[in-house]
């Protein structure tokens, strides 16, 4: 049995890059709640261990790189999403059980919920890359309606067994296929790590688009990524991922503490505020 005040956790190894921390606490402080939510850097022999002994200090957490497949192996039970997606991101106990979900889904739909509503409608989406945050987002596309997905990848395997595993709806591409497939996309998601501070950006010619498309980027640092400036300068409708990384804190959130939090423009700015200490 968890003491109390109640403490949550995101577990990963490496942690100290991990924004988490200020989310949760900023809302335990705005919300009045007595509770903690700290980083436990977890090396992967000891991730077992951890998630058996959780329980007595903490009501649950959030598991991130490289924990999120042994977490879902560990769990007692899992949500929906985890199921589909193959990966755990958030802990809680249920009568002593341990329970994993993946709020990852959930926080990319409700962003582009926030951001550009009626994202979903008729919607033929390109997805760029085939790894872990594409299978969710796959599965949110898809359980949103979308029909036509197409995904795109360096390494055209990873895209068809992506495909493959979401059948219905989703199809494989390789990347010179993208000015093809941008003639009638109207929402373009960049899923892979091109465009992250210090690495390569996805050089992409986006005159294909339609003038309706959106463009979302799910890579937060830099918040406006090349890919999403070129977006801009072309006078598409561009939405960001830290709304993603707010929006999937939320479930999380709610399961430990009791009450659901929200995402507010005082919490973007004090999450953009931290991360303009990485540049
Ligand atoms: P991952 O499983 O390692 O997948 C990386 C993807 O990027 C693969 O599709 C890979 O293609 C592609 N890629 C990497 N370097 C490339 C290059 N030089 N050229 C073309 N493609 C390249 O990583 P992930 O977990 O999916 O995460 C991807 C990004 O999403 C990271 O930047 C992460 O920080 C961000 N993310 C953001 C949120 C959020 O809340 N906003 C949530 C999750 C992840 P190959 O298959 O060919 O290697």
């Amino acid at each position: 049995m968890a003491e109390f005040p109640p403490r949550a956790f995101v577990c990963g190894h490496p942690i100290a890059h991990s924004r988490s921390p200020i989310i949760h606490n900023y809302w335990l402080g705005e919300l009045g709640i007595e509770g903690h939510y700290e980083r436990r850097d977890i090396a992967p022999d000891v991730f077992e261990a951890f998630v058996q002994e959780f329980p007595r200090l903490y009501v649950g957490g959030n598991v991130t790189i490289p924990h999120k497949e042994s977490a879902w192996r560990l769990v007692e039970a899992r949500d929906e999403a985890a199921e589909i997606i193959g990966a755990v991101n958030t802990l809680w106990l249920d009568d002593g059980r341990v329970m994993g979900g993946n709020t990852d889904a959930y926080g990319f739909a409700a962003n582009l919920d926030a951001a550009a509503p009626g994202w979903e409608k008729s919607a033929v989406a390109t997805v760029l890359g085939a790894g872990g945050a594409a299978l969710a987002i796959v599965h949110a596309l898809q359980s949103r309606g979308v029909s036509d997905i197409r995904i795109v990848n360096r390494t055209f395997a990873r895209a068809q067994a992506l495909a493959d595993r979401f059948r219905g709806g989703s199809s494989a591409h390789d990347w010179p296929a993208l000015p093809e497939l941008l003639s009638d996309t109207t929402l373009l998601i960049n899923t892979t790590s091109l465009g992250m501070h210090g690495g390569p950006e996805a050089a992409i010619d986006l005159s294909p688009l339609p003038a309706s498309a959106t463009v979302t980027d799910i890579v937060y640092v830099p918040i406006q990524t090349p890919l999403l400036a070129s977006a801009a300068a072309r006078g598409l409708r561009t939405v960001d991922g830290l709304g993603m990384l707010l929006h999937q804190a939320v479930p999380g959130f709610e399961r430990w503490f009791g009450v659901r939090p929200e995402v507010t423009p005082r919490l973007r700015e004090i999450v953009m505020a931290d991360l303009e200490t990485e540049k």
